[in-house]
């Protein structure tokens, strides 16, 4: 079974499709990490984010690994090439770049790839942007969360001070930040951020994060009972 749970930056996905894998004991597919891997490795290796086909060769090259932390049910780590870039895949400037690379259809194509077979391997909860609409169309459960962007840049700043770099932004320019983000993601040409047309569809604003994953076992629950009959 796959879960695909899409929205924009800071309406809750991370935690909640964490959370919900565990509870269910899926495997979890953060596909953001992956586009946040591609934006280091150029960084560092000094690629211009213009430059198309160098990004395009790079997503193809560029081995992006998930690892576990002692003790860990699920995967936390992200690694390029072996390199541990769990804390750089969080910083402004990989913020700031990833919207580019992201919309760039080469890049897209590599990384689908990957997460298809990534997915194909157990039943996943996959979080995203276009998970529901291109990558996994026919997955058995679509969620789309949204929330107030306030909101939205107010959680981002706490997770990102769970990565230990909160100092580095702050609260007005993570709230334009993402806001920018948005507008990027939601207005590229090539599978922009989206909800499928039978995605549920889940505002986050007022709720807590039980009461989103309850809504979310509910639905899982239905289906599942609905596959068995
Ligand atoms: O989910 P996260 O905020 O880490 O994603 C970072 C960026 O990666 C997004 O702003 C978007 O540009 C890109 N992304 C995407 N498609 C996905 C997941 C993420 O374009 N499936």
């Amino acid at each position: 079974m796959i879960i695909a749970i899409d929205g924009p930056a800071g309406s809750g996905k991370s935690t909640v499709a964490r959370r919900i894998a565990e509870l269910l004991g899926f495997h979890y597919l953060d596909t953001g990490a992956m586009y946040r891997a591609v934006t280091v490795a150029a960084l560092k290796r000094g690629i211009g984010l213009e430059d198309e086909s160098a990004l395009a060769g790079l997503a193809r090259a560029v081995r992006i690994d998930f690892g576990y932390r002692p003790g860990e049910a699920l995967p936390s780590q992200v690694l390029i090439d072996g390199e541990d870039v769990t804390r750089a895949i969080r910083l402004p400037a990989t913020d700031e770049g990833v919207s580019r690379v992201a919309s760039l259809p080469e890049v897209r194509s590599a990384l689908v790839a990957q997460q298809c077979a990534l997915a194909a391997q157990a039943d996943t909860v996959v979080e995203g942007r276009d998970i529901g609409t291109v990558v996994f169309p026919d997955a058995e459960l679509k969620v789309f969360l949204t929330a107030d962007p306030k909101v939205r840049a107010r959680r981002r700043i706490e997770q990102n001070e769970a990565h230990d770099i909160g100092g580095e932004l702050d609260r007005r320019s993570a709230y334009e930040a993402l806001l920018a983000r948005d507008e990027a993601d939601s207005n590229r040409a090539y599978s922009p951020l989206a909800a499928a047309p039978d995605a549920r569809v889940l505002d986050t604003t007022d709720l807590t994060l039980d009461e989103v994953i309850a809504r979310i076992l509910t639905w899982t629950a239905e289906i599942r009972k609905g596959e068995a009959q």
